[in-house]
C-alpha cells in the first residue's frame, strides 16, 4: 500500500470554558494516539494566557482566535448576550484567518470538530470547503430534549407536570435542563441551546461525548434524525486503561491546584471514608447555600474534601468554616480524576456537570447529586433514576438545600440500606464505559470510523 504524504489535520474548537475544553482536548489526544491524525486546538487568546503551563496538551497543538475580549475573557462582557455576539463576530473573522494561515502551510486543515453550542464555527468551516463535525459535550438525553423544543413539540414555558421525550423516562419540569424549565431566566443560553440545531444538517459528522450503552434508547431515538457517533467517555486514558501511564490530566487547566497537599491528605484516610465535594468551574452557590453545605458536611460526620474556587472563597465567612468542623479540607481546585480514583473517596457530592458525572461513573464512585443549572438537573435524574448510582438532594423553598438533607443523602450513599447497591451499580457502569473505549467497544469503533472517513477524504 502506498503511504499517504500526510495524515488528516483536524482543528478542534471548544466553547472557551473548562467543561467544554476538557472533553474536546481529550478527544484530540485520542485521535492523535495512533498517529493517524494531526490535531490542533483552537481557543481564545484569553484562555491561552490563562492556561497553566505545568500541564501538557500532549500531541495536541494550540492555536488562538480572538473573542474580542483578549484581556478579560467572558468576565469582561457586560452580559452573556454581549459576549456571545462578540465571540461570533470576532471569532468568525479570526477563525477564517487561522484556517487560511494553515492552508498555506504544508499541513492544511481538513476537518473542524466544533463545539455544537457554537454553530457559526461550522459555517466558517464550510465557507472554506472543510468538513465539519459537531461535538456535543452533554449527554444525548439533553440534546433530545432541546431538539424536541427546537421542533416546537414541547412549547415553552412547559405547562404540564410530566414531560415525555422520545428515548427518555418521563421527566418532571425540575428534571429538564434549566434553560428549558426557566426560559425567562437564561434567554441567551436558551437561544444558544436551540440554535445549535439550525445548521446541524450541514455537519458531516455528529459526535457526542457519551457511551451508547449508557443511553441506548436516547441515542436510538435521535439517530432517526442524524447518524450520531457516541465516542465517550472523553477522559484521560490513564483512568480508562492504566497502562497508558502518561495521559493523566486533560492538559489545559484554567485553575491552579495543589496536587501534593491533596494526595498527602487523602493518603492516610480509610477506604471509602471521604466525601469529595465540587461544583465544577462555573456554578456559584451563594452564601446561604454554602453555609448549609458546611453544616451538612459536618453533620454527616465523614471526612470531606471540598473544592471552593478562589472567586467563591470570599463567601465562605470564617464562621462558615467553623461550621465544617475538623474533618475536612478545603482547596481552590484539585486534580479531580486523581481524587475520584483514590480508594479513600466513598462518594462524590457534585453539581452533576456532565464531565464530573462521566468521571464518577468511569471510576465507580457513587454520587450525591446537587444540580445547580444547565444540563445538571437532567444528569442528576439519570444518575438517580436510570443508572441508580446515587441520590439527588431535595431543595426547600427558594431552591436552598438544607444541611440536614445534605447530611442525610451523604449517609444514605455512604452507609445506608441501598449504599451497596449504588456502589455495585457505579462499578458495573465503570466496567461498561471502559469497555466502550477499549478495542472493539462501541465508542472505539465510532472513533475509528470517523478517522477512517477522514483518511479517505484527505
Ligand atoms: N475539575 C478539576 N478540578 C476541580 C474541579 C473540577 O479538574 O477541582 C474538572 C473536572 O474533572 C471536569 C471539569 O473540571 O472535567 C468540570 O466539568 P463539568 O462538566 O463537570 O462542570 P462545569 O465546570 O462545566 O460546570
Amino acid at each position: 500500500m502506498v503511504k499517504k504524504a500526510r495524515v488528516a489535520h483536524v482543528l478542534i474548537f471548544p466553547y472557551p470554558a473548562q467543561g467544554h475544553i476538557n472533553p474536546m482536548i481529550q478527544f484530540g489526544k485520542r485521535l492523535t494516539a495512533a498517529n493517524r491524525v494531526k490535531a490542533t486546538l483552537a481557543t481564545t487568546i484569553f484562555i491561552s494566557k490563562s492556561m497553566h503551563l505545568n500541564e501538557s496538551t500532549g500531541s495536541v497543538q494550540i492555536d488562538t482566535i480572538s473573542d474580542g475580549y483578549d484581556e478579560s475573557g467572558y468576565a469582561g462582557a457586560e452580559s452573556t448576550k454581549a459576549y456571545l455576539s462578540s465571540f461570533q463576530s470576532a471569532g468568525s473573522r479570526t477563525l477564517a484567518h487561522l484556517i487560511q494561515r494553515h492552508s498555506s502551510s504544508n499541513h492544511p486543515i481538513d476537518c473542524v470538530v466544533y463545539d455544537a453550542v457554537v454553530p457559526w464555527i461550522l459555517d466558517v468551516a464550510k465557507d472554506h470547503g472543510l468538513a465539519g463535525a459537531a461535538f456535543f459535550t452533554q449527554p444525548c438525553a439533553v440534546s433530545n430534549i432541546a431538539y424536541y423544543v427546537y421542533r416546537g413539540l414541547l412549547p415553552l414555558p412547559v405547562s404540564s407536570n410530566l414531560v415525555s421525550v422520545p428515548g427518555l423516562p418521563f421527566l418532571e419540569v425540575g428534571d429538564l435542563p434549566s434553560f428549558i424549565s426557566k426560559p425567562d431566566v437564561y434567554p441567551a443560553y436558551l437561544e444558544a441551546t436551540l440554535h445549535k440545531f439550525s445548521n446541524l444538517d450541514k455537519a458531516d459528522f455528529v459526535l457526542i461525548n457519551t457511551v451508547y450503552e449508557l443511553e441506548e434508547k436516547a441515542v436510538d431515538a435521535i439517530s432517526t434524525q442524524w447518524q450520531i457517533l457516541p465516542i465517550g467517555p472523553s477522559i484521560p486514558s490513564f483512568y480508562l486503561d492504566n497502562r497508558v501511564k502518561k495521559d493523566k490530566a486533560y492538559g489545559l487547566s484554567l485553575f491552579n491546584s495543589d496536587y501534593k497537599t491533596v494526595t498527602n491528605w487523602l493518603e492516610d484516610k480509610p477506604p471509602n471514608s471521604v466525601v469529595y465535594v465540587s461544583f465544577g468551574s462555573v456554578a456559584n452557590l451563594g452564601q446561604e447555600q454554602m453555609k448549609e453545605l458546611a453544616r451538612g458536611l459536618k453533620a454527616s460526620n465523614c471526612y470531606f474534601l471540598w473544592v471552593i474556587r478562589a472567586s467563591e472563597q470570599a463567601l465562605l465567612l470564617k464562621h462558615t468554616i467553623a461550621e465544617t468542623g475538623k474533618k475536612g479540607m478545603i482547596v481552590e481546585w484539585c486534580a479531580q480524576l486523581e481524587v475520584l480514583a483514590s480508594e479513600a473517596v466513598g462518594c462524590f457530592l457534585t453539581h452533576c456537570g456532565w464531565n464530573s458525572t462521566l468521571e464518577a461513573l468511569c471510576l465507580g464512585v457513587p454520587i450525591v447529586a446537587m444540580p445547580q443549572w444547565a444540563d445538571q438537573t437532567t444528569n442528576a435524574k439519570l444518575v438517580q433514576d436510570v443508572w441508580k448510582a446515587g441520590l439527588r438532594v431535595t431543595s426547600e423553598e427558594k431552591g436552598i438545600v438544607r444541611g440536614r438533607e445534605i447530611a442525610g443523602c451523604i449517609r444514605e450513599v455512604m452507609h445506608g440500606a441501598k449504599a451497596e447497591e449504588m456502589k455495585a451499580n457505579a462499578m458495573r457502569l465503570s466496567r461498561l464505559v471502559r469497555a466502550a473505549v477499549s478495542e472493539g467497544g462501541t465508542s472505539a469503533k465510532n472513533i475509528d470510523k470517523f478517522v477512517s472517513i477522514l483518511e479517505e477524504q484527505s
